[in-house]
């Protein structure tokens, strides 16, 4: 015990040793939170407080509740598989496994990630004949999504006019349907869990009783109805720990409400709350940086970070005049890191959004640097893992549209879009999956079909005393998904994903301890033994303290359901030493010892969406915070003249932030005189924008377009002075690049922006 509390300072110390009673923990970046949130639990369990089974920790990534458990088994002793740690989204998934019965859900329920949402809502439409243009399927998933966060059911919609009472009719109408298939979305998992235990007064009083300690990690990015969640397991008895720092606030555009944290206060009368102001994980140049630029945010809750290490290097900063020459530069960094003894595990880039990573990964391949990529085109998410995956759903529940709809004809059967109308109108006609209702359709069509489901039926049959990776490996060969990628030109990736997917599948039964020979397909082991993993109480069945996955769901609904929630993890790669790739919203919470920020152009860091919205740039000040925040020893901040994004040249300005930071703690790598140099020169701007099709036009129009000619100073209403760098198209769709200096790069359309000449 001496052992687990002797590495903590005396605040730390006082908040892992704080009463059984509501507290909050509010501290800067890198002070320890996730630190002291876990030793409370192992301090908790050490003392005799509290059994394992009495915790529920919450984190907001499944790679932070794995970590969570291995620091748990490093610090004592203990099987942390029964642990109720995870994501929102993993625990919900795992009582209404419990429970589904009284959730009214199929046992092999199956979870539906955004794509499978956004086509499910696309068929939808189609079958109700809505005009998509009309009722763009995006926006009714957000309509969707944001109703069931703020916990409301499509009878609880109240609409306000007559578009709005249509997205509430479709709203049911997919709630419907989703019920019909036996699947359930992200919020859906949340709030069906929410209302079961609202319903459920047994059941709720079985887990109030159970968790005496919740304990919840980054809770200024909790969204409504994720609080109230929390609010109803804890009931009136459990201790809630909830630790957070509403400057790294950076989901507010999903929903989340940093207003929790000070409704928690209240609400829970929490007398206990703790600062914590020393930094343990930055060096004092970059420390200050990140203080000093977040000083420019109005709405702070206030706190203050210091650090015993010293100032350590300054922070670097690099002018690139293209991104190609931006990573060229990252590449040349790194590789003199890695010679100074860096490891490549040690060095993250991040960027603001996902498209800049195609250049840097193109770089790093070139040079033949290992990296690994977070968050971009996920394994899970990969057209051909999904295609196998879809198999492998209607083994387990037929009655998934989605899965059926995606692999009826894939690889080619001959099943045409005829057929599926057919099969459609029947479903409908019937109330039914489409899988169901194959024998009701006639002809030709009802024999392609009906091989369709012969092959899935068969498979099921011949792989269920399989164990999960053996199973995966014939269904592979049985759809015909390796033959398929054998004959198509650049498959050999494809087949290669698709082996990755046999071993991720024998990661994932070790790792669950289903154990390598356990039936893929037969359900939970508690059903099988009748032991002690499921006791009565007043007529409902409770899942017993210490149940982990493998006595709740079989190997194959357990590996489904990690396909959907888990699709983060990049894990066939997890041991090599890469370099680390991610957005800066995947970087919450971890730390580097070195870290490039790319890309720190107005209008992409902070991005230009934010501009729009109130509290926008204060949003995009968090998440540079953020992202300073994550390196321990040296910071890197670049910036390009010129970018290609979205097959679109721009021609930036750099970010705002960088007058944000204290200039002693920089260091210009390159001359500083560059950096205003098109709004100090047009001329010299003219000669440096890349050679473009746009450029062509305009030089062949004798760079003049309707009365505006490149170079030409300009004054707008909102944006003030600027100079035209370039202009594109003519007549009434000419567009001009105009540098407003701090307001950066603009493309105006000419014939509707208000522009006067200087
Ligand atoms: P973030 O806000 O980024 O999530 P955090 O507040 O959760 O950060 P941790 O990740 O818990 O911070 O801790 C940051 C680093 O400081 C970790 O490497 C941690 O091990 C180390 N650390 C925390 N407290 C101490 C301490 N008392 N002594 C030494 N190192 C510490
Ligand atoms: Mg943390």
């Amino acid at each position: 015990m001496q052992n687990l509390l002797h590495n903590l300072n005396p605040e730390q110390l006082a908040a892992v040793t704080l009463p059984a009673q509501p507290a909050l923990i509010l501290a800067g970046a890198g002070s320890g939170k996730t630190r002291v949130l876990t030793t409370r639990i192992a301090w908790l369990i050490q003392t005799g407080q509290v059994s394992p089974a009495g915790i529920l920790a919450v984190t907001f990534t499944n790679k932070a509740a794995k970590e969570m458990m291995t620091r748990l088994s490093a610090m004592m002793p203990i099987n942390t598989r029964g642990m109720w740690i995870g994501t929102f989204h993993g625990l919900c998934n795992r009582l209404l496994r419990a429970h589904y019965r009284d959730a009214a859900l199929p046992q092999a329920f199956q979870i539906l990630d955004t794509q499978d949402q956004l086509s499910m809502i696309k068929r939808l439409l189609k079958a109700n004949n809505i005009d998509d243009e009309k009722y763009p399927p995006r926006n009714l998933m957000y309509f969707i999504n944001n109703a069931k966060e703020n916990g409301l059911r499509a009878q609880d919609v109240e609409a306000f006019d007559d578009f709005n009472r249509r997205m509430v009719e479709l709203y049911a109408l997919y709630d419907e349907q989703c019920q019909r298939e036996g699947v359930v979305d992200f919020a859906e998992l949340l709030l069906r869990t929410y209302e079961l235990l609202s319903r459920n007064q047994p059941l709720r009083e079985h887990y109030q009783s159970r968790f005496r300690h919740i304990l919840v990690d980054e809770f200024q990015d909790t969204n409504n109805l994720q609080y109230n969640w929390l609010k109803l397991m804890a009931g009136t008895q459990a201790a809630v720990f909830a630790v957070g720092d509403d400057d790294q606030s950076i989901y507010a555009f999903r929903g989340a409400n940093v207003g929790n944290m000070s409704a928690f206060e209240r609400e829970f009368k929490v007398e206990n709350l703790i600062k914590l102001e020393q930094n343990y994980r930055s060096h004092g140049h970059i420390l200050d940086t990140a203080n000093m630029l977040i000083a420019n945010n109005t709405k702070r809750l206030g706190k203050n970070l210091h650090t015993d290490a010293g100032h350590g290097e300054l922070i670097r900063i690099y002018e690139a005049t293209s991104d190609l020459q931006e990573a060229q530069w990252i590449i040349e960094e790194a590789k003199s890191l890695i010679a100074e003894g860096s490891t490549r595990n040690e060095i993250a880039i991040l960027y603001r959004s996902n498209a800049q990573s195609r250049v840097i990964e193109h770089a790093l391949f070139s040079a033949g640097i290992p990296y690994r990529v977070y968050g971009g085109q996920r394994f899970f998410e990969r057209a051909e893992i999904k295609h196998a995956i879809a198999y492998l759903q209607l083994m387990d529940n037929p009655h998934n549209d989605s899965a059926f709809l995606r692999v009826v004809n894939f690889p080619t059967r001959g099943i045409g879009a005829r057929s599926l109308e057919q099969l459609q109108d029947a479903a409908r006609q019937y109330g039914i999956s489409l899988y169901a209702a194959v024998p009701y359709v006639t002809g030709k069509a009802g024999t392609s079909l009906g091989a369709f489901v012969k092959l899935v039926e068969s498979a099921r049959f011949e792989t269920a005393q399989l164990p999960l990776p053996e199973m995966v490996q014939i269904v592979l060969d049985a759809s015909g998904l390796i033959a398929h990628y054998q004959n198509e030109k650049e498959g050999a990736d494809r087949i290669e994903n698709l082996e990755q997917l046999v071993s991720a599948a024998s990661l994932f039964v070790s790792e669950e301890g289903f154990g390598h020979d356990a039936p893929a397909q037969l359900g939970p082991r508690s059903e099988q033994t009748a032991g002690p993993a499921i006791v009565t109480q007043d007529g409902v069945e409770i899942l017993d303290a210490d149940a982990p996955l493998v006595t709740v769901m079989s190997p194959l609904s357990a590996f489904l359901s990690h396909a959907s929630l888990e699709a983060g993890d990049n894990q066939a790669q997890a041991g090599q030493d890469a370099m680390q790739l991610m957005t800066v919203h995947s970087a919450k919470g971890l730390e580097f010892d070195a870290v490039f920020i790319t890309g720190l152009e107005e209008g992409l860091f902070p991005h230009e969406n934010s501009q729009k919205e109130d509290g926008g740039v204060e949003e995009e000040r968090r998440l540079m915070y953020v992202a300073i925040t994550r390196a321990r020893r040296r910071l890197y901040l670049s910036f390009s003249q010129t970018r290609m994004l979205h097959g679109q040249t721009r021609y930036n300005t750099k970010s705002r932030f960088f007058d944000e930071m204290p200039e002693e703690s920089l260091k210009w790598l390159s001359p500083k005189v560059q950096q205003h140099h098109w709004f100090a020169n047009p001329k010299a701007a003219w000669d440096e924008v890349p050679e473009s099709g746009a450029n062509r036009i305009a030089q062949s129009m004798g760079k003049k377009n309707i009365g505006w000619r490149i170079g030409e100073s300009v004054a707008h209403a909102k944006f003030g002075e600027g100079v035209i760098v370039n202009i594109e198209g003519s007549g009434s769709n000419a567009r001009a690049h105009i540098n407003f200096g701090r307001h950066g790069m603009k493309l105006l359309d000419l014939s509707i922006a208000k522009l006067d000449k200087v």
